[in-house]
């Protein structure tokens, strides 16, 4: 675009001589900025107006500027905004009705990612799909994903996250989805919200800005979506394990790499992931409902999630320094995200012993300590042989582990012990362990991985 098309569309002045600059990309960050970018300098955290000269250096050809900030000397075409971040957004609005592609939006608890690395998938068997890229879910996220399209986008699949009431709303509002996907309500962010009634209703919010002949995919099995869902005006599909969904995953079937389900409803198939975890088949589940809608061949369906990508950092198999073999999800944790990858993990064939390492989940309110010792009903010395569990609420799970555990196979560590952890996981495992890793992001679980590693 050009900066007097972007001017326009901002309402802000572009100074003479200028117009004609055309802007190939924008960036937030002046160290990964492009050549040819438009900088956008935001204010929250580190204020992007101090880092201008170094946008230029990376090859800005002009800039947003906020209005209450002192112009000074930038030696670089400016547009002045009244809030860059507003902008940003106003912006991607702009240029998404000039590419107006069909939207997908994702949302829900846990699996926003992966469903939206399925459904782009299948979707790009078909079409041109530009999909958010990693997990840049917010109201920085979204716009640039937006963005980030290519011209000849035919379909744009976003991720939308959300801690608060509104955020959702917001996003909606601003990307206006054909289709709007739920793929379930958890206890993430229970901290904020009080209840899982009230998650339902702020994810319910991903509707607002639902097109009147859009569709709301969701999964079915939840109750609190169900109510919800039939006051809305527009079309629904559900998916989930009972028979009363439009798509239901019965025969399910994994083995330490894939997960083989069949589809009754419609379509009628068997298909097939390449990652384990009976939950992931419920966000496979979202993913062919979509497909579905934007119909695409159920060979071509079938062929894209067997071997789609995944963003990296979720559940995942590594190999560590002794041979064993390590399910990595040290990404982020949560009561139900752990409860479905214990499951997953019990069920994995060994002829060694199976190992939990678990910290604390984060961001639980005061539920958090009944969340932790709840995990126990998911863990039994005779299908977990050990458990090393890192960071100050674990501390009550490790005394409920107590009660029931042989001595010495159930150990607990301050997050700044992990030294330790490691010396002492270390000193046990052999080669044909398999080993689980799962904590919240603050605890930073990543470390004992890469110490496993080595
Ligand atoms: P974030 O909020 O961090 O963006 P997300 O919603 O994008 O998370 P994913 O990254 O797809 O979720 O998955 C994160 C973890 O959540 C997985 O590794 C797994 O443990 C769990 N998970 C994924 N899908 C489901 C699901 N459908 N039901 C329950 N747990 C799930
Ligand atoms: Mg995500």
């Amino acid at each position: 675009m050009q900066l007097a098309e972007i001017a326009r569309a901002l309402g802000a002045e572009v100074k003479a001589g200028y117009e004609d600059i055309c802007i190939t990309s924008v960036s937030f960050d002046s160290r990964t900025l492009e050549a040819g970018a438009l900088f956008i300098p935001l204010v929250a955290g580190n204020d992007g107006h101090n880092f201008i000269q170094s946008a230029i250096e990376h090859g800005a050809v002009a800039t947003l500027w906020q209005a209450d900030h002192d112009l000074g000397q930038v030696d670089l075409p400016q547009l002045v905004v009244a809030d860059t971040l507003e902008a940003l957004q106003t912006l991607g609005r702009y240029y998404l009705d000039k590419i107006n592609p069909k939207v997908v939006a994702i949302t829900g608890s846990n699996g926003k990612t992966t469903t939206k690395d399925m459904v782009a998938a299948i979707l790009g068997s078909q079409f041109n799909v530009q999909k958010t890229h990693a997990n840049f879910n917010n109201q920085i996220g979204v716009p640039m994903t937006i963005l980030g399209m290519e011209p000849n986008t035919e379909v744009l699949v976003v991720e939308m996250g959300m801690d608060h009431f509104g955020e959702l709303d917001h996003l909606s509002r601003l990307a206006a989805p054909d289709v709007a996907v739920i793929t379930m309500i958890g206890e993430a962010h229970i901290e904020f919200f009080g209840s899982r009634d009230k998650i339902a209703d702020a994810k319910m919010e991903i509707t607002h800005g639902l097109k009147e002949d859009g569709t709301l995919v969701y999964n079915g099995d939840e109750p609190l979506l169900r109510t919800r869902a039939e006051d809305l005006k527009q079309l629904t599909v559900t998916f989930g394990r009972n028979d009363n969904n439009d798509l239901q995953a019965t025969n399910i079937v994994s083995d330490d790499t894939q997960t083989g389900f069949r589809v009754v409803s419609w379509p009628e198939e068997n298909f097939t992931i390449p990652m384990i975890g009976a939950y992931n088949v419920n966000n496979a589940l979202a993913a062919l409902a979509v497909g579905n809608l934007f119909h695409v061949p159920v060979e071509a369906m079938r062929k894209a999630l067997a071997a789609f990508d995944l963003t990296a950092n979720r559940t995942e198999w590594v190999k560590g320094a002794k041979g064993e073999r390590i399910l990595s999800d040290v990404y982020n944790s949560n009561p139900t995200a752990v409860k479905q990858v214990l499951q997953a993990f019990t069920k994995v064939e060994t002829a060694g012993k199976r190992i939990a390492v678990l910290g604390d989940m984060l961001e639980l309110g005061d539920q958090a300590e009944i969340m932790h010792t709840g995990l126990a009903a998911e863990i039994q010395p005779e299908e977990i042989a050990e458990v090393y569990l890192c960071g100050p609420i674990m501390a009550k799970l490790a005394q409920v582990l107590d009660e029931k555990y042989p001595a010495d196979k159930v150990h607990h560590y301050d997050t700044d012990a992990k030294a330790q952890l490691v010396a002492d996981l270390k000193a046990s495992i052999q080669p044909e362990d398999i080993v689980v890793v799962k904590g919240s992001h603050g605890i930073h679980l990543e470390e004992v991985l890469a110490a496993l590693q080595k």
